[in-house]
């Protein structure tokens, strides 16, 4: 790669952008990856075990973190947020601001900070469940490892976190910055949010403590979650006998998702396993419409065929309904292959809510299609859509696509040393 080719920028620091950062500066461009929160890692480090394999998402970000340490070919700008962007293939002009961590590189993790900190601030990587201190790390083996602070979250005029530093490690005094940057080529990877639950008004989640989503099934599952990795129920931290998930909240629905988040099946045959690890006795129900679970993923839906207290129910659900005695749920669905209603309670219901793509602080030019996906369009080079805001699906296509998108980004690079 020629020293005078303009970087590549890449927006969203999940692991879609993670990998379209490391193949393109691997194979020679430089790069600069901004990610609005505090951490790279986007969604999959939220996650207790991700499938294919059922490893802790933990073990590929490492690795990841740890060739993006060892390439100084990437910049990496967290709590940064892209202002504009004007110019055109190959010579763009990227202003990103970057918000103040209070936290300089010194930092150890020695932890003196957090143990001092009065402050609370709701847990956003647990979904809001729990409370972290106002300096705050979201996972152990978060990249950049060192800690950042919520000053809104702080106390007027509290010095304690900065007092406890022996690193000289906390800055109270920092400051927004701008910084410009001028880049060959854009990859939008900003991913993916959970479909907003408390929409779905017949499912109850909101109003009924025991009625979970998928995605906070991953945090009371993760032995680092608010649990401390047991499922239990919210209400009254019981473990739970009976279990229904719920396929398709929200998906494939005009009122809500009119599509099929690809993922949402396996994410819930991966959660019943999660149950069965810890409950060999509790009953598991699968409502569902259709069971989507694409090539080697279909072993789980085997598998989960094979277990005699795991049942599966073809339709869609008509309403669930709490005892507040007991906080056990109602779930009156229909039953597609009887072709009656059938009426069951469990002690916790997960609602499978589908992928929503997260396009906002995108620049003009990464134009949302009909459900707001970022589509890739070849006649306007220079700007790429990567990983769950390009489609739905699991890490495997986000990897794919973001190598994909890497190697376009890397032509232009290519095509700005050239042209100057
Ligand atoms: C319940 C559930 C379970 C799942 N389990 C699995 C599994 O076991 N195995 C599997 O392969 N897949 C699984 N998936 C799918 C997996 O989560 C996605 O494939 C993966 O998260 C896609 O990564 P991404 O980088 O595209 O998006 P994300 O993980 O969402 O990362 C996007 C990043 O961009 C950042 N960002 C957003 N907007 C901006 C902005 N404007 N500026 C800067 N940064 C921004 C975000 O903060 C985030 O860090 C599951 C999905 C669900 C719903």
């Amino acid at each position: 790669m020629d020293e005078n080719a303009k970087p590549v920028l890449v927006i969203g620091g999940g692991i879609a952008g993670i990998t379209s950062a490391l193949e393109a500066a691997e194979a020679g461009c430089h790069v600069v990856l901004m990610e609005k929160s505090a951490f790279l890692g986007g969604r999959v480090a939220r996650m207790y075990q991700y499938f294919p394999k059922l490893c802790p998402p933990t073990c590929g970000l490492e690795i990841n973190y740890r060739r993006i340490k060892n390439n100084p070919r990437i910049t990496v700008l967290t709590l940064a947020q892209l202002e504009s962007l004007t110019g055109t293939p190959g010579d763009y002009e990227a202003t990103i601001k970057i918000s103040p961590r209070f936290i300089r590189n010194s930092c150890t993790l020695c932890s003196a900070c957090v143990d001092a900190c009065p402050s609370e601030r709701p847990d956003e990587f647990n979904y809001g469940i729990g409370k972290t201190k106002a300096v705050y790390l979201d996972y152990a083996m978060a990249f950049p490892a060192m800690y950042a602070i919520e000053r809104s979250a702080c106390k007027e005029g509290c010095r304690a976190c900065a007092d406890a530093c022996i690193y000289d490690a906390v800055d109270l005094t920092q400051k927004e910055e701008k910084k410009t940057v001028q880049v060959s080529a854009v990859i939008a990877a900003t991913g993916w949010a959970p479909y907003d639950a408390a929409r779905i008004q017949n499912l109850g989640f909101g109003s009924f403590k025991n009625v979970i989503t998928n995605v906070v099934m991953e945090r009371l599952a993760a032995p680092e979650g608010p649990t401390a990795g047991r499922i239990l129920r919210p209400s009254d931290g019981k473990e739970p006998r009976s279990i229904a998930f719920v396929q398709c909240a929200g998906s494939r629905d005009e009122n809500h998702l009119p599509y099929c988040s690809a993922v949402c099946c396996a994410a819930s045959f991966k959660h019943a396993n999660y149950v069965r690890a810890q409950y060999p006795d509790a009953d598991i129900a699968i409502f569902y419409i259709d069971r989507r679970v694409p090539g080697r993923l279909e072993d789980f839906l085997q598998k989960l065929g094979e277990d005699e207290k795991t049942r599966f129910n073809k339709g869609k659900i008509a309403k669930v309904e709490e005892d507040p005695a007991t906080g056990s749920l109602k779930v009156t669905a229909e039953d597609a292959i009887r072709g009656d209603r059938t009426e069951q309670t469990f002690d916790l219901v997960v609602l499978a809510t589908g992928i929503v793509p997260q396009t906002d602080g995108l620049p003009p030019g990464f134009e949302p299609d009909e459900f707001r996906f970022i589509n890739n369009r070849m006649e306007k080079p220079g700007l790429y859509a990567a990983g769950c805001v390009r489609r739905p699906g699991e890490v495997s296509a986000a990897l794919a696509d973001a190598t994909g998108a890497a190697l376009k980004a890397f032509q232009c690079a290519v095509r700005s040393a050239r042209h100057g």
